[in-house]
C-alpha cells in the first residue's frame, strides 16, 4: 500500500487521534492503529478501523466537550 499524496510507503503506526464530533466537541481516540506515509505526514486510516470509531463515536456522551478513549477495549 501506498501514500496517496506522495506515493511512498505506508506504515503501521499506532497513534492518539482527535475527531471532532460536533462544532464544540472534540473525541480523542488513543491506540488508533492507522497506515502513515513515511515520506511526508498524511495518513490512512483503514475501513474496518473507521467502522470501529464510527461505533465508538456512537456511544459516547456527547455533551462533553472534549472525551479521550481508548482503541482498545
Ligand atoms: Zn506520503
Amino acid at each position: 500500500m501506498t501514500c496517496h499524496n506522495c506515493g511512498g510507503k505506508l506504515e503501521k503506526v499506532i497513534t492518539d487521534l482527535p475527531f471532532k464530533v460536533r462544532s464544540d466537541s472534540i473525541v480523542v481516540i488513543r491506540n488508533l492503529p492507522v497506515l502513515q506515509c513515511c515520506n511526508c505526514s498524511q495518513y490512512l486510516i483503514e475501513d474496518p478501523v473507521v467502522a470501529r470509531v464510527d461505533s465508538i463515536l456512537e456511544k459516547i456522551d456527547k455533551t462533553a466537550e472534549l472525551e479521550v478513549l481508548s482503541y482498545a477495549v
